[in-house]
């Protein structure tokens, strides 16, 4: 598909705020004197793909799938192989370094490990205020009290800003790195996996406050996440990626309601489930992920995808629109989306099953109210 063609799919009321086109990022192809060279690793390959303002978009795919590289040739981290970067109109491989400076500034992350992407030398009040130092001329006092309005902010008390990292549990320290992220006055913020090594209870807390902050701050947010249960409910569309390529970009309750790509399908059968009579009739992913550094010809999911048949195993599928707001990878979407291979089949589960489950939605919203 021509990037003519992908912009036409964008509704005109949603105009982008960074665009990825083309872009590649493919490892290891210098090789030295006396070394063999070897196939470079395309982490990923050719992603045309664009984040509405104000949208939460998340990137999701099994490890080795691209998504956190893709993630850093989106905030300017990695340098692409090939393609283009579009911020707010403007080509970050055509800015000076200076605007480069103002626009890192207005792009942040928040990393997976909480602990090891804070320094364990520094305290809260350098950890939080080091942005504000390096992009401002507030004197110390204000600095300060902008710390402690930030701690505040992500539920933190501000007398907390003169201890250590290692005086904080997980939730709090990833409090810590998403006040960080804040003290710039981002525009968007890359979550890489930001709740995935908290403990699960802790995990709707810091997911409840990235959407709290989002509304609060008119933030943009791209999430990369390795699994669709935890992105459902803070994203507003899913692009799901396997080998270094989107294979399906949908609006999240679409994606949910009727999985197109037989990968996505693949990976909504590993969504857990709460009780065995929900349990999802298809089989789960087998096999592994090729080497990146020798992608399958054709189709790059033919040698694990039950559907595949001669042509896929030549011909690369085009990324298709379904509709105005949906594309797929697929040469067979529309025959598997028929035959009913394309949804969700979920048995209906016995009265006594939704009374319960009923009861459980209850408590848990009534513990999620009493939460600070
Ligand atoms: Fe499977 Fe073929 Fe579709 Fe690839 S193009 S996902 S191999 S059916």
């Amino acid at each position: 598909m021509t990037f003519t063609e992908h912009e036409s799919i964008e509704s005109a009321a949603q105009k982008p705020i960074l665009e990825a086109i083309g872009l590649s990022k493919h490892f290891g192809i210098e090789a030295g004197l006396f070394q063999r060279r070897k196939p470079p690793v395309q982490a990923v390959n050719e992603v045309s793909l664009s984040v509405r303002r104000g949208e939460t978009l998340a990137l999701v795919g099994e490890s080795g799938s691209g998504k956190s590289t893709l993630g850093r040739l989106l905030l300017n981290l990695l340098n692409p192989t090939s393609g283009d970067v579009i911020y707010e109109g403007r080509n970050l491989a055509n800015l000076s370094p200076e605007k480069l400076r103002q626009v890192r500034r207005e792009l942040q992350i928040i990393f997976q490990d909480p602990f090891a992407s804070l320094n364990p030398r520094m305290t809260v009040d350098s950890i939080v205020g080091e942005p504000i130092w390096l992009h401002s001329d507030a004197s110390r006092s204000d600095r300060q009290a902008r710390v402690a309005e930030l701690l505040r902010t992500v539920g933190l008390a501000p007398e907390h800003a003169g201890r250590h990292p290692h005086e904080f549990s997980g939730g709090q320290r990833q409090r810590i790195g998403i006040a960080r992220a804040l003290a710039s006055e981002p525009r968007l913020i890359l979550g890489d996996e930001p709740v995935s090594a908290l403990d699960v209870s802790v995990q709707a807390q810091v997911v409840n406050l990235l959407e709290d902050l989002k509304h609060r701050f008119g933030l943009t947010l791209v999430i990369v996440a390795h699994g669709l249960a935890v992105i459902r409910h803070m994203s507003d569309r899913v692009a799901v990626m396997y080998l270094g390529e989107i294979v399906e970009l949908s609006p999240v309750n679409e994606l949910f309601e009727s999985p197109l790509h037989p990968y996505t399908q693949a990976l909504m059968a590993a969504v857990p489930v709460s009780h065995p009579d929900l349990r999802h009739p298809r089989p789960l992913l087998g096999g592994d992920m090729p080497s990146p550094r020798r992608p399958p010809s054709g189709c790059r999911f033919h040698t694990r995808c039950p559907h595949a048949r001669p042509l896929c195993k030549e011909v690369k599928p085009p990324f298709v629109a379904v509709d105005a707001e949906r594309q797929v990878a697929c040469h067979y979407w529309r025959e598997i989306a028929n035959a009913g291979a394309g949804t969700l089949v979920v048995p209906t589960p016995s009265a006594a099953y939704t009374q319960r489950l009923n009861l459980f939605k209850s408590h848990q919203a009534l513990s999620l109210e009493s939460q600070p």
